[in-house]
């Protein structure tokens, strides 16, 4: 399938894990790739790789919780490409913490990046493709922003937020024809998810609490945001998918 040739996708966080999955399902569906991380290390050997297999593909050393950064890369894509086609907006961070130990500067840190930067990547987007007349958005929200996981209430506060993001987002700028959905995945084997939970845990995790019997994989979610960026989804906005293996069933 080429559902993508002529078209650009900004993918945020896209140089290990999820993102990483998805800039290669959309550069291999023909888009041209226009991809912001924090990790310039990670970034720019992931960025010669990709040039190496063939993608049309620009790299951006932003951190998405710094508006000037966002405001800047965003529009030398545009000043590059002409246009941006679709916004993946998945760069995120987690960590546990109980409620009552959460220090006032760790639930700045976490809204910041998770919510704030969201925002402003977003919205950024949004006045290109109001301009344009089309786009599509896409924001990663979490299981975690649909019911609660105890240890995590800045990282579920964030999640629930980009949830009730989307679905305004969407009221706002149908009109634009801008469709704005979002993705919920359950638990997914990356480096975030690696980080925090021993193999026990994950083990124990597979056997109480997910159906299909195993953690997703970040190709379980990729393939959910080329489908919401296509023709396929023409009248699909304010949604918000959850792509679990049957763990919100229960
Ligand atoms: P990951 O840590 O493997 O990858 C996250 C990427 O985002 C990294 O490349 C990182 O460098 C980048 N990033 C982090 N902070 C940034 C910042 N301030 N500016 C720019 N880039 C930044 O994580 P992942 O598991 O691939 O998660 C990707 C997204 O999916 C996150 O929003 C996460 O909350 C969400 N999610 C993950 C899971 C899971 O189980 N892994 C489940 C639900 C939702």
């Amino acid at each position: 399938m080429n559902r993508f040739s002529n078209q650009v996708v900004l993918v945020t966080g896209g140089s290990r894990g999820i993102g990483r999955a998805i800039v290669e399902r959309f550069a291999a569906e023909g888009a041209a790739l226009a991809v912001l991380d924090y990790d310039r290390d990670e970034l720019d050997k992931v960025g010669r790789e990709w040039k190496e297999a063939g993608y049309t593909c620009m790299t951006f050393p932003v951190d998405v919780s710094n508006q000037e950064q966002v405001d800047q890369a965003v529009a030398q894509a545009v000043s590059a490409y002409g246009k941006i086609d679709v916004l993946v907006n998945n760069a995120g961070i987690a960590w546990e913490e109980p409620f009552l130990d959460i220090q006032a500067q760790n639930w700045r840190k976490m809204l910041d990046v998770n919510l704030n930067g969201m925002f402003y990547v977003a919205q950024r987007v949004a006045k290109e493709m109001s301009a344009a007349g089309s786009g599509s958005i896409i924001n990663m929200a979490s299981t975690n922003g649909l019911v609660g996981e105890a240890k995590y209430a800045h990282y579920n506060a964030s999640k629930g937020g980009i949830v009730l993001l989307t679905k305004t987002m969407a009221l706002e700028l149908g009109a634009f024809g801008i469709r704005v959905n979002a993705v919920c995945p359950g638990y997914i084997q990356t480096p975030m998810s690696e980080a925090i939970d021993s193999p026990e845990f994950i083990e124990e995790y597979i056997r109480t609490k997910i159906p299909l019997g195993r953690v997703g994989k970040p190709k379980d979610i990729s393939g959910v945001f080329a489908f919401l960026a296509s023709e396929d989804a023409a009248f699909i906005t304010g949604e918000t998918i959850v792509v679990d293996g049957g763990q919100l069933a229960f």
